[in-house]
């Protein structure tokens, strides 16, 4: 179980310019959950005769080349993934149902759409790329475990906050600093999801926006105590 972690400056600068709302929240991540990444990612290394390993949430070492199934060093994973994030930020494809889903769920819960952009990729890319497809959520950029940042934006509001992300690291995280939070682990990438073993705070695996929207819809925010403003 890892410690809470303290929300990033950078991030906290952001969460202070947010409009300041005593509304329900969910807290959605971008990459795997409303635009897709494995599968371009899958593309691209497969372009360049290499391929995952195992389907497993990781990357250094589960990258290799296609005929003798070896391992990449992890310097030369990050490289790719650098090239990998210049070329595809711009043009990501939807996670089918996504917009539907989150401007459905706006009627009723404020939208956050918190991302991790590895190596300064920038903000205004995904933000663009986000509008582009009716997505003019605030978005939030973070780097590392995002269990600071959660907390933070959760001051204020009432319990359950929801969040929504793929990764199990992100979650561990946001459990340790939010344990209140109802929290629903998204791939849509069906092999990377099956091999998940959801830990003991999800509520729901899917790779399914119908699925999320429903569950979200049978949640009554403010039935438990609302989290302390800071
Ligand atoms: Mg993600």
């Amino acid at each position: 179980m890892p410690e809470p972690t303290q929300v990033l400056p950078e991030v906290l600068g952001q969460i202070r310019a947010l409009p300041v709302s005593r509304r329900p929240l969910i807290v959605c991540d971008v990459d795997e959950v409303v635009l897709h990444l494995i599968a371009h990612l899958e593309d691209y290394l497969h372009a360049r005769d290499l391929m995952f390993l195992k389907h497993e949430y990781r990357l250094t070492g589960n990258i290799g080349t296609r005929n003798e199934r070896r391992e990449l060093p992890a310097a030369d994973v990050r490289r790719h993934l650098q090239v990998f994030f210049d070329e595809i930020c711009p043009r990501q494809d939807l996670v089918p149902g996504a917009d539907e889903a989150l401007h459905a769920l706006a009627r009723d819960w404020d939208i956050v759409l918190l991302t991790n952009l590895p190596g300064g990729h920038n903000k205004p890319v995904r933000e663009k790329r986000l509008a582009e497809m009716g997505m003019t959520f605030p978005v939030l950029t973070n780097s590392g475990p995002k269990g600071g940042a959660v907390a933070a934006l959760a001051a204020g509001r009432p319990a359950p906050v929801v969040f929504i992300d793929d990764s199990p690291t992100n979650h561990s995280s946001v459990h340790a600093s939010l344990p209140s939070a109802m929290q629903i682990q998204f791939i849509a990438d069906a092999r990377f999801r099956e091999t998940v073993d959801p830990a003991g705070h999800i509520s729901l695996v899917t790779g399914d926006w119908q699925e999320t929207s429903a569950f979200i819809g049978g949640i009554v925010p403010g039935a438990r105590r609302p989290e302390p403003a800071d």
